[in-house]
C-alpha cells in the first residue's frame, strides 16, 4: 500500500486531513477553478485537463476512495453523481465519462475520492 498522506493511521474516515491536497481545496486554503458547489460536494477544473471538459467532483469530507465513500456516506456519493451530471449539463455535454480511479495501479494519485467528469470529445474504449 503506497504512503497515503490523506489517511490517518487509524484507518478511519476523517472530515479533513491537514496534508490532503483536496481537503485544502475544499477548505479554501488552495485555490481552484470552482465550477459548482453543493452542500457536501465541490466541483473544480482539473489542473491538467485530458478533455475539453475535465472537472473533478469531490466530497467536502475526506474519504480515501469511492468505495470508502459509498460505505461511510452513500448519500454524499449520490449527491456527487448528481453534481457530475449537473457539471456536464452546465457544459452543454450530452455524453460524458465519470471515472473514479481506485488504487495507484489504476491511476489514483490523490487519495481523497474524486470523480473525473470528462467530455467534449469522442472517447475510446478500453481506456489505457
Ligand atoms: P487521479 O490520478 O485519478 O487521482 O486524479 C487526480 C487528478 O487531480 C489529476 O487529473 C490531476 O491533474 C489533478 N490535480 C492534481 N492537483 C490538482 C490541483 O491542485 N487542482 C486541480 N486538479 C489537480
Amino acid at each position: 500500500v503506497p504512503y497515503d498522506p490523506c489517511y490517518p493511521n487509524t484507518g478511519g474516515t476523517v472530515s479533513a486531513d491537514a496534508d490532503c491536497l483536496f481537503c485544502k481545496i475544499a477548505g479554501g486554503q488552495i485555490p481552484a477553478d470552482v465550477v459548482r458547489e453543493s452542500e457536501h460536494t465541490l466541483a473544480f477544473r482539473d489542473i491538467s485537463p485530458q478533455a475539453p471538459t475535465h472537472v473533478l467532483v469531490i466530497p467536502r469530507e475526506h474519504h480515501r476512495d469511492v468505495a470508502s465513500l459509498a460505505a461511510a456516506a452513500p448519500g454524499t456519493l449520490a449527491e456527487l453523481v448528481r453534481e457530475a451530471a449537473a457539471v456536464a449539463a452546465g457544459e452543454g455535454i450530452e455524453a460524458y465519462r465519470l471515472v473514479f480511479n481506485t488504487g495507484s495501479e489504476a491511476g489514483q494519485s490523490v487519495f481523497h475520492v474524486h470523480g473525473h467528469v470528462l467530455g467534449g470529445r469522442a472517447m475510446t474504449w478500453p481506456p489505457g
